[in-house]
């Protein structure tokens, strides 16, 4: 538009100007100006082009490194970093909609040996096969599938009841002990879930919320692993 503008200007200048040429200035003196005039608006115009394209990659970047800022490398699940800033996000709006929050803890029971026996490498393609099938199951608009560390995960989702939220967490843990069927992973692998449902009119900080899912999920592994405890404030 700049540029635009400026050429309309010196279009007008020159037509001015070109009334004037054989009275007080000569042909030649016009025909420089022009040279000189288009040569300089041009050459604005390309360092312009310049700037703008280097600004707009920069812009990407900047978009792609915060994108990189929230992502574990291994699994492409968000980062506990990223389930820091969420969740108290993610609760707030629950609140505000009326709704049943819930957070789930997930932990991969006896991983340790997982890797004793198969290799680490073998983990780290359980770890993103296990990843994959949670995300592949929780698709909707509010949901969220962290990656918090190790063979730790978590979930944030909303639902109606106590029993649809429970449903959810059984149905994955039921998916997560047949993924060996399918010839994914090289031996059977089951998870304990410690599942926190926060009712709207409850006033929780964050932190205290993950530390009651956390400790359900410390309780479902005392009580044998390969399990979801549930509890609700
Ligand atoms: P529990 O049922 O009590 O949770 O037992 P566990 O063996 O799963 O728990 P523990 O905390 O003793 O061991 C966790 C293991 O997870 C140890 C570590 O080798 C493995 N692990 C953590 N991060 C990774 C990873 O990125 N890749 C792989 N392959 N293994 C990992
Ligand atoms: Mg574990
Ligand atoms: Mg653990």
């Amino acid at each position: 538009t700049g540029f635009k503008i400026a050429l309309c200007f010196l279009i007008i200048l020159l037509l001015l100007m070109f009334t004037f040429v054989g009275k007080s200035i000569s042909v030649m003196e016009f025909v420089r100006f022009t040279m000189v005039a288009c040569f300089t608006l041009f050459f604005a115009y390309f360092i312009e082009m310049l700037i703008s394209r280097t600004l707009r990659q920069l812009i990407n970047a900047k978009a792609q490194l915060e994108q990189l800022t929230k992502i574990d490398a291994l699994t492409n699940l968000y980062n506990r970093r990223h389930f820091d800033e969420l969740l108290p996000q993610k609760m707030n709006s629950a609140k505000r909609n009326h709704t049943l929050f819930t957070l789930v803890i997930i932990d991969i029971d006896f991983f340790k040996n997982y890797n004793d026996s198969f290799g680490h490498p073998a983990g780290d393609i359980a770890l993103i096969e296990l990843a994959k099938l949670f995300s592949d199951k929780m698709q909707r608009s509010n949901d969220a599938v962290f990656r918090l560390g190790g063979e730790e995960f978590a979930l944030l989702y909303q639902s109606n009841t106590e029993t649809e939220a429970l449903k959810i967490v059984e149905a994955l843990r039921v998916a997560v002990e047949e993924l060996h069927h399918q010839g994914t992973i090289e031996k059977q692998i089951t998870v304990s879930a410690g599942l926190l449902v926060i009712h709207p009119q409850q006033d929780i900080l964050a932190a205290r919320a993950y530390q009651l899912a956390d400790k359900l999920m410390y309780e479902a592994k005392n009580s044998g692993r390969n399990t979801v405890v549930q509890s609700s404030i």
